[in-house]
């Protein structure tokens, strides 16, 4: 019998069957679509990795923990998974988010500089900053190329031993509180020890009882511009990660010979994830359009290259879950990334294994549990985010 299977190769699931199996575990690992594939919340091209999170240092070092795995994952499998590009948060307020998360991280003695909005632009003149009250630098910060390196996490689990196989799994039988195998959709079953669902956004339908209020699924879109030939002012390694909070977009530098990525991150309509349609709304177009215009000039009518649609699987105060299935001993709930969820993937793959070795949560990690009440985040990294049309007007 396997000791574990791990549902969901996202880079939660990913990373957990990684790390178990590192740990010594025999462990499956099953994914429906495959890993990285393009419905999966991991199976963008790339996402950010910033240690800022105001004043929580839970997730700052979570985020800096993972950072190193992802860069030794690169160095195991030969490939770059992270690209240290930097961030920059453009702050609007001098005591909003981004002060607080300076203040944190000096604290943590991670890198960060804060600049005046003069400062910033002698170092990034494609920036227009003469609307911010200062700009946060996080050189350390950057991006892991995302559907390409859970696509890695995944081939390393199988080099490493364990299995991996495409399918879809659901829970099988039980006996009281243990379930004892999954069923497959060809109606195998798999036996274990242990299982772990990290099924993203299909874990509220997977387990309507007990997630199907607490994570929401709404469609996000993403928008690749092209910048004018020739032209690699906004490609890496000359312009870093950028995050405008509280215009509540963010982008990513080009890589790859893509577009520039720039998103509206208000929350979308509710989405199905397997059966959904992934076309951009307008809306998102022509306000990706007209920030951009606004904050890059150079950028102002750069035509719209490639776009993609994703979705957030958001829980109300955006904290993850991550905890045991309230019926079961041997289940445990992994997801709820909330829009930030890729890049701890590291962290959470080894704290899910130190569950799965008897850890109770505790201090921080109580917010993940599924039973705690959650109050709908105001302020800071999982704010309600709702673009306000002054930051679009061109
Ligand atoms: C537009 C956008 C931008 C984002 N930007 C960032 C960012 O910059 N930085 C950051 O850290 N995070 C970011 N995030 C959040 C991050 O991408 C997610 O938190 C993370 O990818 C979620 O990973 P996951 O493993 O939980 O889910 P997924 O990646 O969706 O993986 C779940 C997997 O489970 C499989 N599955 C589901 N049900 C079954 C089943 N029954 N049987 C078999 N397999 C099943 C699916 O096929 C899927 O592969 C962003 C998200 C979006 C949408």
């Amino acid at each position: 019998m396997t000791d574990l299977v791990v549902v969901g190769a996202g880079t939660m699931g990913a990373w957990t069957a990684l790390q178990a199996i590192r740990e010594g575990r025999s462990v499956s690992l099953l994914d429906a679509y495959g890993a990285g594939h393009a419905r999966a919340t991991s199976g963008d091209e790339t996402r950010i990795t910033r240690a800022s999170h105001g004043p929580d240092e839970f997730y700052a070092g979570w985020s800096r923990a993972a950072r190193e795995d992802w860069i030794a994952l690169g160095d195991e499998v030969g490939q770059d998974c992270f690209l240290e590009a930097g961030a920059l948060w453009f702050a609007h307020r001098d005591d909003g988010f981004e002060a607080i998360s300076v203040e944190t991280l000096r604290r943590m003695g991670v890198p960060v500089e804060r600049l005046s909005p003069g400062e910033a632009a002698a170092r990034w003149p494609q920036i227009a900053v003469e609307d911010l009250a200062f700009v946060v630098f996080e050189p350390e910060a950057g991006l892991v190329m995302a559907r390409r390196s859970v696509a890695a996490v995944a081939a390393r689990a199988r080099d490493l031993g364990g299995s991996f196989e495409i399918t879809s799994a659901r829970p099988g039988n039980a006996d009281g509180a243990r379930m004892l195998d999954v069923v497959l959709g060809d109606g195998r079953r798999i036996a274990a020890d242990q299982f772990v669902f990290a099924c993203g956004p299909w874990l509220p339908g997977l387990f309507p009882d007990v997630a199907g209020d607490l994570i929401r699924v709404t469609k996000q879109d993403v928008c690749f511009m092209g910048p004018p030939a020739g032209d690699t002012r906004f490609a890496v390694p000359s312009l870093p990660c950028w995050i405008d909070y509280d215009a509540s977009f963010y982008g990513v530098p080009a890589v790859d010979g893509r577009g520039t990525k720039i998103a509206p991150d208000e929350y979308g309509v509710p989405f199905d994830p397997s059966s959904d349609e992934r076309l951009v709304d307008e809306r998102s177009v022509r306000q990706a359009h007209a920030y951009l215009g606004r904050r890059f000039p150079a950028l102002a009518g750069a035509p719209l290259v490639e776009t993609r649609v994703c979705q957030y699987e958001t829980t109300p105060d955006t904290n993850f879950v991550i905890d045991r299935h309230p019926a079961f001993d041997n289940v445990w709930l992994v997801g709820g990334g909330s829009g930030h969820g890729f890049k701890h993937g590291p962290s959470i793959g080894r704290y899910v294994t130190r569950l799965l070795d008897g850890h109770v949560a505790e201090g921080p990690e109580l917010r993940f549990r599924i039973d705690r009440p959650r109050e709908v985040a105001a302020t800071g990294a999982g704010a309600r985010r709702i673009i306000d049309e002054a930051y679009t007007r061109q």
